[in-house]
């Protein structure tokens, strides 16, 4: 079935005598026993949880694994994911990802001895190069956050394969709507859930789903074992989010095209990425990797000034970190979201600073146009005033 029907139709409420047809919030830390030495489907909410149940096997099935692990945020799956490596062990990973990833792979995977490797997963005879006898996972997004670079999903997880290493893809960009990287090969996908899997802003949620069966026994005991698991009432809230991300993402990633399409033609934007363009240089491999770009537009501003000027005067475009809501947020990835990327990888893998982020909510999208409109038009009026102002002092 496609995917529209797959996300409302599912069982909301497996065993339960009396049929709702919304998940129950199962908002209980135990269950009770028949007896010492006989357990039932769940015993204690950190492992299992009738809640975060149905959600696991709704997001497995919409990412064609075979488990998926629900989590307290996105940065919890990525660590669960890359607790399963040893001391020595080597991750190769892409130079543009998200912030937090980075602050993750430079600053604390270090103290466990695993060494973060990065390369551009873009050029895939680089990538490879990057591939040593230690290399245990290979992690990359695609699209990029926040250049919106497009991986070849399937190459790298033949790099991983050749490598005798597992790829893990974070989807947050796409969600299981656009694209499902299992399919293309990868052994993890995790999402932050924040984002469009949620789409409202309200919840913070993480989630790791993989297809091998001996691999999810692993992230269980990790998932079980380290306690990061999603409540129960963050899970309700999630699996009601997620029964309307195909008609949010649909609006969306359409009012983002309108919205790139408008920034391309701006005098005022050198440089705009968003793979729904034609010149964008990952627009072909996309298209056969996805299922459609997402709603999330990155743009250079003529300068660094340029673009906190813009932000400061948009009005609709609320100025937070994160995306994927159902209300347009703008930001400047260097100094927000991917502030946190260690000093000694800034060079290499920090967004530029004339970077502007948006993110692209169900708001119409002539609205939003026009409030760039104006925040991009202010500053050069500003100058002219100013430039007027300060030849008719001149007597
Ligand atoms: C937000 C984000 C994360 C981290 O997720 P949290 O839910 O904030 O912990 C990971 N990857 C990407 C691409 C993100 O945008």
């Amino acid at each position: 079935m496609h995917i529209s029907t797959r996300l409302v139709q599912f069982d909301a409420a497996p065993h339960d005598p009396w049929h709702p047809t919304s998940t129950p919030i199962y908002q209980t830390a135990t269950f009770e026993q028949d007896s010492p030495d006989q357990f039932g489907a769940f015993d204690y909410s950190r492992s299992g949880n009738p809640t975060r149940d149905v959600l696991e096997k709704h997001l497995a099935d919409l990412e064609g694994g075979t488990r998926a692990f629900a989590f307290a945020s996105g940065l919890a799956a990525i660590t669960a994911v890359v607790r399963l490596l040893e001391p020595g062990d080597e991750i190769l990973a892409d130079t543009d990802l998200y912030g937090g990833t980075q602050r993750l792979f430079g600053r604390i995977l270090p103290r466990a001895g695993i060494r973060v490797v990065h390369a551009d997963a873009t050029d895939l005879t680089a990538f490879a190069a990057g591939v040593s006898p230690r290399t245990k996972l290979v992690y990359i997004e695609s699209p990029t956050n926040p250049l919106q670079r497009i991986v070849d999903i399937a190459s790298a997880a033949q790099i991983a394969k050749r490598a005798g290493a597992t790829l893990c893809v974070d989807g947050t960009m796409t969600s299981p709507y656009l694209q499902n990287p299992l399919a293309l090969g990868a052994d993890f996908v995790i999402h932050s859930a924040t984002k469009y899997l949620s789409g409202h802003g309200d919840v913070m949620a993480g989630v790791a789903i993989v297809k091998d069966t001996a691999l999810a026994e692993k992230l269980f005991l990790q998932y079980n074992g380290e306690g990061a698991a999603l409540a129960p009432l963050d899970s309700f809230l999630l699996l009601r989010g997620i029964k309307t991300l195909a008609v949010r993402m649909d609006r969306q990633q359409a009012s983002a095209q309108k919205v790139a399409e408008f920034l391309l033609s701006h005098a005022a934007v050198p440089r705009v990425y968003f793979p729904g363009l034609k010149d964008h240089p990952g627009h072909a491999l996309h298209a056969r990797q996805a299922r459609g770009p997402g709603a999330v537009v990155s743009f250079e501003a003529a300068s660094p000034e340029a673009a906190r000027s813009l932000v400061q005067r948009i009005k609709l475009f609320a100025t937070t970190v994160s995306f994927g809501s159902v209300a347009s947020s703008i930001s400047l990835p260097a100094t927000m979201s991917h502030a946190s990327v260690p000093a000694a990888l800034r060079a290499t893998t920090a967004p530029p600073r004339a970077l502007v982020r948006l993110s692209i909510g169900l708001e119409a999208p002539e609205d939003l146009i026009a409030d760039l409109a104006q925040a991009l038009e202010a500053p050069l009026d500003e100058a002219r005033d100013g430039r007027r102002s300060a030849s008719a002092a001149v007597p």
